[in-house]
Formats: structure tokens, sequence, C-alpha cells
């Protein structure tokens, strides 16, 4: 569902989920926290910020903070030339502007009274349950013992085909890993607009967004600037998560001083509410992999039975694709290509091919040994919201 606004209007007051949130998680940009020209970090903006947190934590809210900004502030310590960098380059800055960053943080946290924490998470720290119920237990502790954890990805040792990439999405994992109630991206615009604002004098600001429509994902657009990789596509895709783990999530802008005052205050900002049926833990997790290793197509029966609440039989599939393993996360589609949800799958990508549209007592003919009876189980299973 979505509603316009007209790009005068003001909301008068925050909607309550932002009084209510309890646990924040805030995403902060290169753009915003680091000054192109001098390649140093924008401190008067950062101090503002960092009152706006101080004032959050003193309220009682848990305050998880997801910060780029290594590479735009070690590239520029490295003297590395302007435009694109390899991706050797990109690992090297970050790893000397990391610890810029790391310190920042550190010091104007404890002006105010606070601890900053620092954790640095790659790929397979999200995407491997081991390693996700482990990262999860360190920011709980750290919670629980009133630090700040400032979060980044590992740039220095992440790969191309081992890295989030963007912040939007690391953030909206980090969101869905601690059961964050709300998720804020400080962006260059105060929200989603119907077309990218910048090259449209028609655009409307959209205040309310309840369900991530193919009419919401072609409003994104992609309006990355040169120095963070997310647009407002990634910012879809982070809504995504965030909505599937029943996170709400704000865009609005971070180009202001005191922008969680803002937020508070009223300012415009475009609000993604989440359902409010609670999401299982694992299921959070399943839904919000970021790279899943296949797919199922499903007949127009088992697209039923699932919407009922049942498992997925092999009977009811028609197709798979992809290479995966008994356990690895694949995408459930329906006839037309629909994504249904995800799921973590029974058999491996051979035995998959073999048992589909058959019925479960013939499973153990065809393979040769005695496998589950349901291809996805229910609880193994996190389907799109509606
Ligand atoms: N992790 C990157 C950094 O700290 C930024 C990624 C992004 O811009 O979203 O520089």
């Amino acid at each position: 569902m979505v509603r316009t606004s007209a790009p005068d209007t003001t909301i008068a007051t925050a909607r309550p989920e932002w009084a209510k949130a309890r646990r924040i998680v805030v995403k902060i940009g290169s753009a915003l926290l680091t000054d192109q020209k001098s390649g140093r970090i924008k401190s008067d903006w950062l101090n503002s910020f960092m009152d706006d947190v101080a004032e959050l934590a003193k309220a009682g809210k848990e305050i998880v903070l997801v910060s780029s900004g290594s590479i735009a502030l070690g590239r520029h310590a490295l003297k590395l030339p302007k435009g694109p960098l390899a991706l050797e380059q990109s690992q090297a800055a970050a790893s000397v502007g990391q610890i810029s960053l790391a310190h920042a943080y550190q010091d104007l946290a404890a002006a105010r009274g606070l601890t900053a924490a620092q954790i640095l998470l790659t790929l397979g720290d999200t995407e491997e349950r081991r390693r996700y119920l482990n990262a999860r237990n360190t920011i709980e502790v750290l919670l629980a013992l009133k630090a700040i954890p400032v979060v980044n990805e590992n740039d220095t040792v992440a790969t191309a085909e081992i890295r989030y990439g963007d912040n939007d999405r690391l953030s909206a994992r980090v969101a869905s890993m601690v059961s964050a109630d709300c998720l804020v991206l400080l962006s260059d615009v105060d929200g989603l607009y119907t077309a990218p604002p910048a090259n449209n004098s028609e655009a409307k600001h959209i205040p309310l967004v309840t369900e991530i429509t193919p009419e919401i994902e072609a409003m994104a657009g992609d309006a990355g600037t040169e120095l963070s990789k997310g647009g407002m596509k990634t910012k879809i895709e982070a809504a995504k998560i965030a909505l599937a783990s029943g996170s709400d999530m704000v865009i609005t802008t971070g180009k202001i001083l005191h922008p969680l005052r803002a937020i508070s205050q009223g300012a415009r900002v475009t609000w993604f509410i989440a359902k409010s049926d609670p999401v299982t833990a694992k299921k959070r997790w399943i839904s919000g992999r970021l790279v899943p290793n296949g797919q199922v197509f499903l007949d127009a029966g088992a697209e039923k039975a699932l919407a009922t609440g049942k498992s997925l039989l092999p009977a009811g599939v028609t197709r798979v694709e992809g290479s995966f393993d008994r356990g690895d996360a694949v995408i459930i589609r329906a006839a037309d290509g629909r994504e249904l949800g995800r799921g973590l799958i029974a058999y491996a990508a051979d035995d998959a091919r073999r048992i589909i549209g058959k019925h479960s007592s013939e499973i153990a003919a065809i393979l040769g040994f005695e496998g589950r009876d349901t291809l996805i189980h229910r609880d193994d299973m996190a389907l799109t919201r509606k």
C-alpha cells in the first residue's frame, strides 16, 4: 500500500512506532560522515549525531550503529586517485580508514559517557547459521553491558564474491539479527519518492509503505552517489529484509545536524511498517539470507498448501534450479516466477531433481535411502509476508 503527499508536507509528530522502538539500528553512509574534499570525518555532523545517540540511550533505547566510511577515509590518507578503486585498493583503504572511523566513534561516545564497540562482519558471519548465532550473541552481550556496537563490513578481507557490498543491506541483516524494532537509514534524501527526485520535479514523497510491491521497487530507480554503494535500490532491498523479519524501517535525511532528533520531532521521512505478528528467530535468519543457492518452482496446488501453513512436498514441485546441498537456502517460486518465500531445502540439488513430482512414499526407492518426506519443512521456511 502506498500513500503519497505533496513535497512540502511536514508530519507534525513522529509515528508511535518511533517512541515505542526499544532497540534501534542506525545506518550512517560515507557521504554523510566524510568530507569529500578533505577526506576527513565531518566532526560537527558526527558530534550532533552522537548527541542524538546519547539522548536515545538516556531514554533507555539500545542503539546499534552500522557505519560506512572506512574506504572514503582511507583512500584519502593513502592518496589514492579519484574514481573507482580496484578491489585490493579498497581493501587497503579500508584497513587504514577503519582505524580513524573506530577512533572517532570511541572518542565521541566516551565524551558522552558511552562505550563504543567495534564489530567487523563478513558475509559468512550472517549467512552461516553458527557464525550468525555467534555474532548475534556478541552484540546481545554488548547491548546488555550498555555499549554501543559500531558495525561495518570487514572490507579488508571481503572480496567481490563474499561481500555485502553496501551497508544498506548489511544494516538490515544486523537489524534482523538483533530483532531490532526499528532500522533507520540515514540518506541524502528524506525518503522514498515516486521517482528519483533529483531529476524529476513531479516526484512525490511517500510517507508510508506497508508492503514492497513491484510498484515500490520501480520507484527506487538507482540513486547511488559516488561515495556510497547504495542507492534507493539497495534501501528497498534493505526494507524487504527488515519487514520480513518484523523490524520497521525509516528512510530519512542525514544531511542535517541532529538527524535522529529530527525524527522524534516529526521530520519528513518514509516509514516502512512491518506486520506486527512475531517472526521466529530462525525464520528471520532464513528470510534475510542474501545469497540463496537455488530455486524451486511450485505448481498451483503446492502454492495453496504453503499459504495454509503446510510444508513443501516433492510432489508439488515442477522444477529446481541451481546447485545446492542439503540444508542450503533456496528461493521458493510460484509457477509464474513470483517469489513466495525462502527455505532450507532437505535434499541436495541432484537428489531433489530426481524426486520432484513424485509422492513422498517413493523417495526411498528412487534415492536408495530414507530421507525426509518434505522437501522444505514449514519450520525451515519463511514465506513473504502479505
Ligand atoms: N563498508 C564500506 C565502507 O565502510 C561502505 C559500503 C557502503 O557505502 O554502503 O567504506
